[in-house]
């Protein structure tokens, strides 16, 4: 089988009933996710960004793997040469078994302290103290990428690393509103992988992908990677 490098986005977790930034449910109080994951915002009001991270942390506890994370990981679990890019910060995709993640985006099961930088797991949550604090006395801020913010080179070379020796590309739940995934997703393409888009609407993916599933990709993904595997084994 040709190597597989799937890119999922905030859509995959929706069946598990967390809001996309953009969908139904993307509002906090009367933030939009644009307002609040900056580090400005950070920086302003640390306590009331903490607030929101901890009611989406709260959610994602709460939140069970659904059909389209587990068919990802059966498709690796089958052996092929398989790589899962994310931008999701949700820690799903790890809790349905998939190994090979890059976590394009961060994730909220982590943070650092802002002054000494150390990396602190935060696997708790309603957190104790809001904001909590590192040990040396400094702020500490969750482990995600930020809108205006750099991404991290390593994941990046990751990521790309894979893009560019894939055959087959799985494109999941993503809008296409940020553009390195999409450009991730581009760059394979014009090297010769076949696209193949999941997604309940168009998107920034639609114009460039060779096929476009439409669907919930908890119904559109399990079918897909039964018939891929079936594939194999013939
Ligand atoms: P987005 O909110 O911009 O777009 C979500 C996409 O998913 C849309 O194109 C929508 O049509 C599609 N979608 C919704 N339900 C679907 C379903 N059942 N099946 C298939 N597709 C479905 O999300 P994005 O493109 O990931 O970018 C926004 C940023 O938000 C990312 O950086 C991401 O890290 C972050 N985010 C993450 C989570 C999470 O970790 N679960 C949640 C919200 C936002």
């Amino acid at each position: 089988m040709k190597r597989i490098v799937v890119l999922t986005g905030a859509g995959i977790s929706s069946e598990s009933g967390i809001p996309t930034f953009r969908g139904e449910g993307g509002l906090w109080r009367t933030y939009r996710a644009e307002d609040l994951a900056t580090p400005q915002a950070f920086r302003k009001d640390p306590k009331l960004v903490w607030e929101w991270y901890d009611w989406r942390r709260g959610i994602c506890k709460n939140a069970e793997p659904n059909a389209g994370h587990l068919a990802l990981a059966r498709l690796e679990a089958s052996g092929c040469e398989f790589t899962l890019i994310t931008q999701n910060v949700d820690g799903l995709h790890a809790r349905a078994g998939s190994r090979n993640v890059v976590e394009l985006h961060g994730s909220i099961w982590r943070g650092f302290c802002v002054d000494c930088g150390k990396q602190i797991p935060l696997d708790v949550t309603p957190l104790e103290g809001i904001p909590p604090v590192c040990g040396c006395g400094g702020l500490i801020r969750p482990a995600v990428l930020w809108f205006g913010e750099m991404y991290d080179r390593g994941l990046l070379e990751r990521a790309y690393g894979a893009m560019n020796s894939a055959g087959l590309v799985l494109v999941v739940g993503t809008s296409g509103a940020v553009t390195v995934p999409v450009d991730l997703a581009r760059t394979a393409g014009q090297l010769g992988a076949r696209i193949v888009e999941f997604n309940v609407e168009e998107s920034g993916v639609t114009g460039f992908a060779d096929e476009w599933i439409r669907g919930p990709s908890g119904s559109t993904l399990p079918a897909f990677v039964d018939r891929l595997l079936a594939e194999k084994e013939a």
